[in-house]
């Protein structure tokens, strides 16, 4: 067996990754070894989000749109962002920025095709794990593993997404402006809705999205995003490229696990995801930031901020509503786009609202089924979960 690591990082994705990147001012001699079941790092996401002042990695960004827009099928809101564009990373930028800075640190060893075969335990003070190369062993843990199997009650809501990288024989697109939500009809407690990302006239990601109870599969969606990209592209011929598939949770239902002197849980499944969007990417940046300042300090590890107890108490009885009165919700977010300052809306969705931005939000919602809501809200009435596991 080798010697002990100063820290053993479980998966080697967004969080993972951008944890390891921060680290590579370690001294030499704290050897920290990254568990990564994938073989390989494919082009697998694009990770959007508001080009504010304090995002992060904001120099890997490949396109940013000056303005979004969403539409319900008789109304548009068109939203001018240039103070804070809404901007994307690609996936291979991002994993080839990691990779390499890593790669160039001596001590920190990324472990692809290894996985955890069984849950870490304690062993004095060390955490001890076993994986299909083998047991090694750790002063510090990081576990940034997702739950899986997707446990449908685990979540207020399930934001499932199917996309396809798209290139047409003719222009179809405005490459200057990102369509956030073009709502379709809510049906079953289902909330569907397709997003673009157009990179030029011709190439777009196309995603067909459902906000729903249940998480749904690819296979699920399909139809859906066959129809939206049909919508799309009118009369014009495309060729498909990349393809993306994503299961998020919108509001957990479970706390999140409490970090322990020498260990910590993060990521999508354990309060990486905001709550009322799913976006997680910037705050994973900001939770490697300030875990990675802890660590190089000689302190215990950190988990995840927990939000303010307003914006919280915001995206609680937001979802709540979004989950109760499904129909409602595209006119919400059309309500919630059409704020008179955008940018408090920015700053609400980047989790860094001022009360002013939080009492802007409010104003620009309708009241009356947010007042509907709030005793159930108050009662903590639970939601009658429907459906089972998926794997
Ligand atoms: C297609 C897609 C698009 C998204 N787009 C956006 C976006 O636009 N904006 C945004 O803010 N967020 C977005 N997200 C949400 C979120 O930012 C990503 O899911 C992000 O990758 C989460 O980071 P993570 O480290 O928690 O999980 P991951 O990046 O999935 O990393 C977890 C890692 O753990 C590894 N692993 C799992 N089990 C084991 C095991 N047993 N042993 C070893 N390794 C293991 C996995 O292989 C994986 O590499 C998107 C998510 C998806 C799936």
């Amino acid at each position: 067996m080798t010697p002990p690591f100063e820290m053993i990082i479980i998966g080697g994705g967004c969080a993972g990754l951008s944890l390891a990147m921060r680290l590579t001012s370690l001294p030499e001699k704290k050897r920290v070894l990254i568990v990564e079941s994938r073989t390989e790092y494919r082009n697998d996401r694009t990770w959007c989000f508001w080009g504010t002042d304090s995002a992060q990695l904001r120099h890997l960004v490949s396109h940013r749109w000056q303005s979004v827009s969403l539409q319900t099928q008789d109304r548009k809101v068109k939203v001018d962002c240039r103070a804070a564009p809404y901007e994307m990373i690609s996936a291979e930028t991002f994993y080839a920025a990691t990779l390499q800075k890593i790669s160039q640190h001596p001590c920190i060893e990324l472990a692809t095709g290894t996985a955890l075969t069984s849950e870490p335990w304690r062993d004095g003070d060390l955490w001890r794990i076993e994986t299909t190369a083998g047991q090694s062993a750790g002063r510090i843990l990081i576990d940034t593993r997702p739950s899986l199997p997707i446990q449908t009650g685990e979540a207020v809501l399930w934001q499932s997404f199917s996309g396809q990288e798209i290139e047409c024989d003719e222009p179809v697109f405005d490459p200057t402006s990102a369509t956030l939500m073009k709502f379709l009809p809510v049906e079953d407690a289902r909330i569907p809705f397709v997003y673009v990302l157009p990179f030029s006239p011709k190439r777009a990601l196309v995603e067909f999205t459902v906000f729903s109870p249940i998480p749904l599969s690819a296979d699920e969606l399909s139809q859906g995003l066959e129809l939206g990209i049909a919508a799309e592209v009118g009369a014009a011929e495309y060729s498909v490229g990349r393809t993306e598939h994503g299961i998020l949770p919108m509001g957990l239902t479970k706390p999140a696990p409490r970090a322990q002197p020498s260990s910590v849980r993060v990521g999508v499944s354990s309060g990486g995801a905001r709550p009322s969007s799913g976006f997680a990417f910037q705050r994973i940046q900001r939770w490697a930031q300030a875990c990675a300042e802890a660590l190089l300090a000689g302190d215990a590890p950190v988990a995840h901020a927990p939000d303010s107890w307003s914006l919280a108490a915001m995206d609680k009885l937001f979802l709540r509503v979004l989950r109760a009165r499904p129909e409602f919700s595209p006119n919400l977010y059309l309500s919630l786009f059409g704020v008179k300052t955008p940018h408090s809306l920015i700053r609400f969705m980047s989790d860094q609202a001022t009360p002013a931005d939080c009492a802007s939000v409010v104003f620009s919602l309708p009241a009356w089924p947010f007042l509907g809501e709030i005793p159930n809200f108050i009662s903590r009435r639970k939601y009658k979960i429907a459906g089972g596991p998926i794997a």
